[in-house]
């Protein structure tokens, strides 16, 4: 069985005081509940020392939203994995949607990032989607299919298990369209049976898909209750600690 995995993606939101205030409210609602799903929480670079000091004794993981693939250098306003796991991240999400079209990352970029959080024992959150235009021409896919073989290129089976991979259309991405359960479960099974084709079956059953795009309290549990949503990448509804408790809820 996968289990459920839910995370926040805070994107450039929250500042220190903010970030406290969101965490310490989502600890306070955790507490005490009986939780089925992995909770992680994906904060800006600026609040994830003061966040691994908060989730301490809670069950709430951290993760980043980006790094550089180099381990130091001559990178101005980079990261490295090495300083994401130094500040307590677990997980760090690549191929962000808003990282291919605004910061114009390639496929070939984010699979060295990948390569390298995993060569430093970070988990990537890799995300893969297709465009409104690449879902009317008819090429999502095609799409999918070059975004997963390209970023997941060169690992291993073993690599893979520490790999999430997050379905998110970019159309769905901060719009408040989400993709029906049925449109997410049939990327869900195409994202698993190219990972039967790249790997095994056993390879691929193992991997947890989480969906992305306009995730809220009100359309969670249905898209949670499909065979291949494994969980939720969520943006907006992750910044409010009762919205998001109630997505982690419905895990
Ligand atoms: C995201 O940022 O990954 C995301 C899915 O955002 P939203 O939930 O706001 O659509």
């Amino acid at each position: 069985m996968r289990k459920k995995v839910i995370a926040g993606n805070w994107k450039m939101y929250n500042d220190i005081p903010a970030s406290v205030k969101l965490i310490s409210e989502l600890k306070k609602n955790l507490a005490g509940l009986d939780l089925k799903a992995e909770v992680i929480i994906c904060p800006p670079f600026t609040s994830l020392d003061t966040a691994k000091t908060l989730i301490k004794d809670s069950a709430i993981m951290l993760g980043a939203q980006n790094m550089y693939f180099e381990e130091s250098g001559a990178y101005t306003g980079e990261v490295s994995a090495e300083m994401l796991k130094s500040t307590g991240c677990q997980y760090v999400i690549l191929g962000h949607s808003e990282r291919r079209t605004i910061f114009k990352e390639t496929d070939e970029l984010i699979n060295k990032k990948i390569k390298k959080a995993i060569l430093s024992g970070l988990n990537p959150i890799f995300c893969v989607g297709e465009t409104l235009e690449q879902r009317e021409n008819g090429t999502t896919e095609s799409v999918i299919s070059t975004q997963v073989s390209v970023g997941l290129s060169g690992l291993s089976a073993e690599d893979l298990k520490k790999v999430i991979v997050a379905y998110e259309p970019v159309w769905a991405i901060g719009t408040g369209k989400t993709a029906t359960p049925e449109q997410a479960q049939q990327v869900h099974v195409f994202i698993r049976s190219l990972l039967r084709k790249l790997y095994s079956d056993e390879a691929a059953e193992g991997v947890t898909i989480q969906y992305g795009g306009s995730v809220k309290p009100e359309n969670a549990a249905l898209l949670l209750s499909q065979a291949d949503i494994d969980g939720a990448l969520v943006g907006g509804a992750c910044l409010k600690a009762d919205s998001f408790t109630s997505i982690i809820k419905s895990a």
